[in-house]
């Protein structure tokens, strides 16, 4: 009998066992060092903490500077006060970690020691589930309420899969299909929603192009990001510092990513040749990475210099 209960129970573990994904991530190495962001993203309370605080004070500054004249665009900022005054107003967010948790496609692909790729991606946006960033949808809410049209600018990529090959953009049919899922405004309106590739205008990660088009028919009085190319192109932004770094708290509401953004690509700039497999690029980013870890502080100007 107490072997037919081993047994039974065994049998009850086996499809378990199966199931689990890898409890050790295999190679390449690069994928694991991603850990502890994924993770601080999925399990720190700190986390939550501060993308709640982002949006609570972008809610206050509804009533405040956003509500002022003026706009959030530098692509807008050659317009006359009177031209912005007679338009509409927009606010406009990016998706990913800044109002879509995708951090569940991270895991997976850390449990498999897997970086990043285009063709996993494709599959998760077709999931349609990703969840809200902590306080993400509260704000868009408030946004709407107040009156401003949201518009949604992502770099997900507009591309036709092998496996649907008649859909020219099944990004945007499963991303749409997320945000009403979520209950967010304006998502059961095609043009609030504007993904890399939609247009020929538009194939670049830079967002100026989308601004700009928006900027058209709208005065943007917020920009909501995770990546400084949310707001501004980061060659701008290095050049204009003095000018721009205070609209951040104003106009402009900055959530945290550790785990990927332009900020990591400009650090492995270069690092890898068009010929190499993604293993090699992906050792020679890691060695790149490396290579600029701040060991020392920088030397203090010597007094009277
Ligand atoms: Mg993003």
């Amino acid at each position: 009998m107490k072997k037919l209960i081993a047994a039974l129970v065994g049998m009850l573990f086996i499809p378990l066992v199966l199931a689990r994904p890898a409890a050790t991530p295999v190679s390449p190495v690069t994928a694991r060092e991603q850990l502890n962001a994924t993770l601080w993203l999925q399990r720190a309370t700190e986390y939550e903490l501060a993308t709640r605080q982002v949006y609570r004070l972008a809610t206050e500054r509804l009533t405040t500077v956003i509500a002022a004249p003026g706009s959030a665009a530098t692509e807008q900022w050659g317009s006359t006060a009177a031209q912005l005054a007679a338009l509409p107003t927009a606010i406009v967010v990016d998706l990913d970690e800044t109002v879509l948790d995708n951090t569940y496609y991270q895991a997976r692909q850390l449990l498999q020691g897997r970086e990043y790729e285009e063709a996993s991606w494709q599959a998760w946006m077709q999931e349609a589930a990703a969840t809200a960033i902590p306080g993400a949808v509260e704000f868009l809410r408030a946004a709407a309420a107040a009156g401003h049209k949201i518009y949604y600018v992502t770099n997900r990529l507009c591309q036709p899969l092998a496996s649907s090959p008649a859909d020219e953009c099944p990004a945007r049919t499963a991303t749409l299909r997320n945000l009403r899922a979520l209950g967010l405004p304006n998502s059961d309106e095609a043009e609030t929603l504007m993904l890399r590739g939609e247009r020929p205008q538009w194939s670049s990660s830079d967002k100026s192009a989308r601004r700009a088009s928006i900027a058209e028919r709208y005065r943007i009085v917020a920009l909501v990001g995770d990546d400084l190319r949310d707001f501004v192109d980061r060659p701008v932004f290095e050049a204009r510092r003095g000018e721009l770094e205070g609209l951040f708290g104003a106009r402009w509401f900055l959530l945290p990513n550790p785990i990927y953004g332009s900020w990591e690509r400009e650090l492995t700039s270069g690092a890898c040749a068009p010929s190499m497999s993604s293993m090699d690029c992906a050792a020679q980013s890691l060695t790149r990475k490396y290579q600029q870890l701040k060991p020392q502080p920088a030397a203090r100007p010597t007094p009277g210099s």
